[in-house]
């Protein structure tokens, strides 16, 4: 029969237990000698800590063996290695026009890789900073208040999640999600991510992954205008015929383009009232709003892993909460950030927004995540597509005056916030009631499933109002297009939600440009 390649489950280890151990733990659940075993990978590793402390490391490992009738061990799980492999697409002939990508947040910069490994060269058009500058806009931001409303937390290369913990979890099945980790990886997010269940990155690496990436679509003939913003999209006979840009000094071009690739992200709201105006077809989405939660890292250790002494092994512990109210209402925790940072990650002038960061060894004091109340389109109060995009707007600016005018965070403590006492008015004045009132009921839930969780000296910040996007770019289930050429993408487009699942949907349409192109007369 020869060597075939075998996916093995459920191979446990515990913390102190070297990964050179693991196949003779396989030989162990399948009678095999460790010879037998000509050559082994990890897939996938998790924490099971459901018998905390007696937490165990739980291994997926792809083998290579040659002997017979592995697949009908009784109670072993084990199979043959699927297929998983991303087939990158090939441009038969040069476009007439070169496609054109607007953004290089998650979703950009992945169709941008897709279609450069494809001979396309792509242009990708940021209105915001290349990340060097980027990187000092934003540091002024955080230490003297000055913001950019081009090049900060949300804008400029890499897009949203540069300056984030840079989770790379998602919810989405999709063959891509491993391409996506490998091409992290090769750009030098390193191996751990590839096989890990909570795979991130940390900020600090993401930025040097962000940059090798853009030199890797340039090496194949991709270009990238920083400082370019599209400011308007020509549309004629009902298709896309090009975009006009404006740079950081107001001078305005067009480029002419048959397939542009719209990733704007959630936060470009002049982009979004641009297209609104030019009638591209959008829907009102639901979103959340809610606040940052600060807890001491070493709390959420202990209630994880039973010991806080084995986050040294295992890493900072995470989390993910959620309850329903009484009237329906969901609170859930969003984007947790163990030993990170909240940060101020606002984009307009007098508006307050805040997310949360963390650097690669996740080394810090202090655990965040946002705890969000659902809003539904009926609490929008207008019909208008944008009405989610007013509320957001009302809030964070209600937020920058709360917090003083000067892009400090009103802040406070859960036992001030659920006695609605003065100390937290400042936050509870920055939200709506009604989700003010769900984090109330809420809270003592989750501090029933996570000891500590409602703790009174829990931190709380306002506001976190970007979670997801409050409108869909509405656009052909098949073809992924709005008007014909026009792909709204990504998360600004309604369509994703994350790094990992923004690119996903930068990829799809990135294959949908290159199948246009090769079927193309042009
Ligand atoms: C602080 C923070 C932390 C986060 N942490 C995580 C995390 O750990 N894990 C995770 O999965 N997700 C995280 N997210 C969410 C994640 O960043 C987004 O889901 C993701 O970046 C969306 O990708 P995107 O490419 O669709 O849009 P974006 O990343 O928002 O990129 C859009 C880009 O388009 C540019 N742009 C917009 N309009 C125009 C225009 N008209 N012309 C030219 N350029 C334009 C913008 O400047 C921006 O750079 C975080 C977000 C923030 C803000």
């Amino acid at each position: 029969m020869g060597a075939v390649s075998y996916r093995i489950r459920e191979i446990k280890l515990s913390p102190d237990d070297e990964k050179k151990r693991i196949p003779e733990k396989i030989c162990r659940k399948l009678g095999l000698e460790e010879s037998d075993i000509l050559e082994w990978k990890i897939v996938r590793e998790s924490i099971d800590a459901r018998r905390k402390p007696d937490v165990k490391l739980v291994y997926t490992v792809d083998f290579v063996c040659e002997k017979e009738g592995l697949l009908d061990r009784k109670g072993v799980k084990i199979s043959e290695t699927p297929d998983e492999t991303y087939v990158m697409g090939k441009c038969e002939r040069k476009p007439a026009r070169r496609p054109v990508i607007v953004g290089s947040g998650p979703c950009g910069m992945f169709a941008a890789y897709v279609l450069a490994h494809a001979g396309a060269e792509p242009l990708v058009l940021e209105q915001g900073a290349p990340m060097d500058r980027r990187v000092k806009d934003v540091e002024k931001f955080w230490k003297e208040g000055v913001l950019d409303t081009r090049s900060n937390v949300q804008f400029g290369e890499g897009g949203a999640g540069t300056f984030s913990d840079g989770k790379l979890t998602t919810g989405i099945k999709d063959v891509r999600v491993k391409k996506i980790l490998e091409v992290f990886a090769a750009a030098g997010a390193g191996e751990k991510i590839l096989y890990s269940s909570r795979p991130h990155i940390g900020t600090d690496v993401l930025r040097r992954v962000v940059v090798a990436l853009r030199e890797e679509i340039e090496a194949l003939g991709g270009t990238y205008m920083f400082d370019t913003k599209m400011s308007d999209i020509i549309v004629e006979d009902g298709a896309v015929r090009g975009v006009e840009t404006e740079s950081r000094d107001g001078d305005r071009q067009v480029i002419p383009a048959d397939h542009v690739i719209l990733a704007p992200g959630h936060s470009s709201r002049d982009t979004l009232r641009m297209l609104a105006e030019k009638h591209i077809p959008m829907e009102q989405k639901p979103f959340s709003m809610g606040v940052r939660v600060q807890h001491l890292q070493s709390v959420i250790d202990r209630a994880q892993y039973g010991d806080e002494e084995l986050a040294e092994k295992l890493g900072p512990a995470d989390y993910k909460l959620n309850h329903r109210c009484e009237d329906g209402r969901g609170v859930y925790t969003f984007c947790m950030c163990p030993g990170g940072e909240i940060v101020r990650a606002s984009s307009e002038e007098g508006g307050l927004v805040v997310n949360g960061m963390s650097y690669s060894d996740r080394g810090g004091k202090y655990a965040n995540s946002a705890l969000l109340a659902d809003i539904k389109t009926s609490d929008f109060g207008s019909d208008d597509p944008l009405a989610g995009v007013f509320l957001q707007e009302k809030y964070e600016r209600l937020a920058f005056e709360n917090g003083g005018g000067d892009y400090s965070a009103p802040e406070t403590l859960w036992k001030y916030f659920k006695e609605k006492s003065p100390e937290a008015g400042p936050v509870r004045d920055s939200l709506p009631g009604y989700v003010t009132d769900a984090i109330i009921e809420a809270m003592p839930h989750l501090g029933g499933k996570l000891k500590g969780f409602d703790d009174p000296d829990t931190l709380m910040v306002a506001i976190e109002s970007r979670s997801s996007s409050p409108v869909r770019i509405l656009r052909d289930r098949e073809s992924l297009q709005s008007v014909k050429g026009l792909y709204p993408s990504g998360e600004g487009a309604g369509y994703a939600g994350g790094i990992v699942s923004a690119a996903a949907d930068g990829m799809k349409a990135a294959e949908k440009v290159i199948s246009s192109i090769n079927s193309s007369d042009k």
